[in-house]
């Protein structure tokens, strides 16, 4: 058999790619025409989720796996307008102040005009206010703003350019990638997004059909907690491919993929998980098991919630400073690549 050899160029190319469309969550079409044409690119079959989202269908017979990462991203929303002209902002999804200060932004507006900004604190200069920048923590209700790239200074002003309150605020997520090393936002979860891409590209390439029925769900309402409340009938087994935060008394490394024994919700499917970690340990994969509490989940448990009777796993590359401007390494994909390509033919 033909081994599925990870294409790190390509993998690399399409997080470039899903990165360089905005899709904070709820705000999807865009992405979602994005992963249809690579799809098509790779002669895979797709079909729509109503309420948006792709499932590409791999192949195979019987009852479904569904492997499932997410395109959507944190960001923000217009709460109001504040009378100077700049704009008063809601997170969408765990999107915390101090992670986004000084942040480049495009807002989209419902009429589909798209006008630049940055994520300001106020007071904002460290040589005119030291003493509130230093002892006030930023608050978006009270002291972060977003200040447009337009000569406006009044909310009657921004109103006549066409921004409204509800409008959607997307971050620049600043990829670089350096030595291995991949420094962007939103790693959670475009990279295994592009993980799951190269999978399909090999797959497809080898003209190999997997040993059961296969699909891979790309949800875009992750981030908000109902990416997967809806499966197709036939899927029994489920694996969210997703970042594995590193920190303190983790196991998970940039280097390696991690195996999720439990999140702050549920443990994961004691018979699935074992099943990934027999297959890890037989294909001599670089892995860890770890454990993700107090803020932790995956669209596995959305599913579970919905009432779907599925076993549930997840597995993902380590990943520093998450929902900040994260980092992972390479080879932290190029070992859930091969966790996941090991496991398809089990
Ligand atoms: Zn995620």
């Amino acid at each position: 058999m033909k081994t599925l050899s990870f294409d790190e160029a390509y993998c690399l190319e399409s997080f470039r790619r899903l990165l360089a469309v905005d899709s904070t969550t709820g705000w999807y079409e865009e992405i979602q025409a994005l992963l249809c044409a690579m799809l098509d690119e790779l002669g895979c079959p797709w079909t729509l989720v109503h309420k948006g989202g792709v499932i590409a269908e791999l192949g195979g017979e019987g009852e479904a796996l569904a492997v499932t990462s997410h395109v959507d991203d944190i960001g923000l929303m217009v709460r109001h307008l504040n009378a100077d002209g700049t704009l008063n902002v809601c997170p969408v999804g765990g999107l915390y102040p101090f992670y986004c200060m000084t942040e480049n932004v495009r807002v989209h507006t419902r009429d589909g005009k798209v006008f630049t900004g940055t994520v300001c604190r106020e007071p904002n200069s460290i040589h005119v206010t030291e003493e509130e920048l230093r002892l006030t923590p930023p608050d978006f209700r009270t002291n972060v703003r977003v200040v447009l790239d337009e000569n406006v200074k009044s909310a009657a002003e921004t109103r006549a350019l066409g921004v409204e309150t509800g409008d959607v605020i997307a971050l620049e997520p600043r990829l670089a990638i350096s030595n291995g090393y991949i420094k962007s936002r939103f790693v959670d979860a475009k990279s295994c997004a592009a993980v799951l891409l190269t999978l399909i590209k090999a797959l497809r390439e080898s003209g190999e059909t997997p040993r059961r029925k296969v699909y891979a769900y790309f949800a875009v309402y992750e981030e908000i907690g109902h990416g997967t409340s809806w499966l197709p009938a036939d899927v029994k087994d489920m694996i969210a491919v997703d970042i594995a935060p590193t920190g303190p008394d983790q196991n998970s490394d940039e280097h390696k993929v991690s195996i999720f024994a439990k999140d702050s919700r549920y443990p994961y499917h004691w018979g699935l998980t074992n099943e990934l970690r027999e297959t890890a340990i037989g294909a001599g994969i670089d892995y860890v098991m770890d454990i993700f509490t107090p803020h932790y989940g995956t669209d596995c448990d959305t599913s579970l919630v919905a009432g779907h009777d599925v076993r549930h796993a997840a597995i993902g590359p380590g990943t520093a400073n998450s929902h900040g401007y994260e980092r992972t390494h390479v080879d932290g994909l190029r070992q859930t690549y091969a966790l996941l390509a090991a496991y398809l033919r089990r």
